[in-house]
């Protein structure tokens, strides 16, 4: 088993109806993915994130193992 981050975009208040979720073997992947995911399927620019939102979305980057 390898330990990987995963992120479901459920998770993240107001985003209770988002299917999707990423899983990478790195935080620093989850987070490119996550902000392709935000592009994409909600029209946001991570650029625009600021670090409240940086920091909350941290903390639903869970560790798995796959
Ligand atoms: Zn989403």
């Amino acid at each position: 088993m390898t330990k990987a981050y995963s992120y479901a975009c459920g998770d993240c208040e107001g985003m209770e109806a988002c299917p999707a979720s990423v899983t990478a073997e790195t935080k620093d992947e989850v987070w490119q993915l996550m902000g392709h995911h935000a592009r994409i399927a909600h029209g946001e620019n991570p650029v625009d994130w600021d670090q409240e939102t940086r920091d909350y979305l941290d903390t639903l980057i869970r560790e798995v193992d796959v």
